[in-house]
């Protein structure tokens, strides 16, 4: 099974993802994992609803090539989603992990 990242991978990511950090934006849904030489990172970026997809493919696009150029080998896929919505699987998922 696949592990996630190390400790200070992660703390490579999140310190790169703050240079990012906006009132308009929001990451989260963030999952790591490694496998063998290959480091992986899915997350959502929640954005404004009115934003142009242009826009937001650009700000993925830097988000992207900013963690590529943090952590080498990096693949990250990025789920563009508006501000207030939520992917039903993700939500799904999270409850069942949250469950007690
Ligand atoms: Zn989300």
């Amino acid at each position: 099974m696949d592990s996630a990242v190390e400790p200070e991978v992660r703390a490579q990511i999140d310190r790169t993802l703050a240079q990012f950090a906006h009132d308009a934006i929001r990451f989260d849904h963030i999952v790591t994992r490694r496998a063998a030489q290959r480091r992986f990172i899915d997350m959502h970026m929640h954005m404004p609803a009115h934003w142009t997809l242009g826009r937001a493919a650009a700000l993925r696009a830097n988000v992207e090539q900013a963690l590529m150029n943090e952590v080498p080998g990096l693949r990250a896929s990025i789920q563009l989603l508006p501000s207030n919505v939520e992917a039903q699987f993700d939500d799904l998922a999270d409850a069942v992990k949250a469950a007690p």
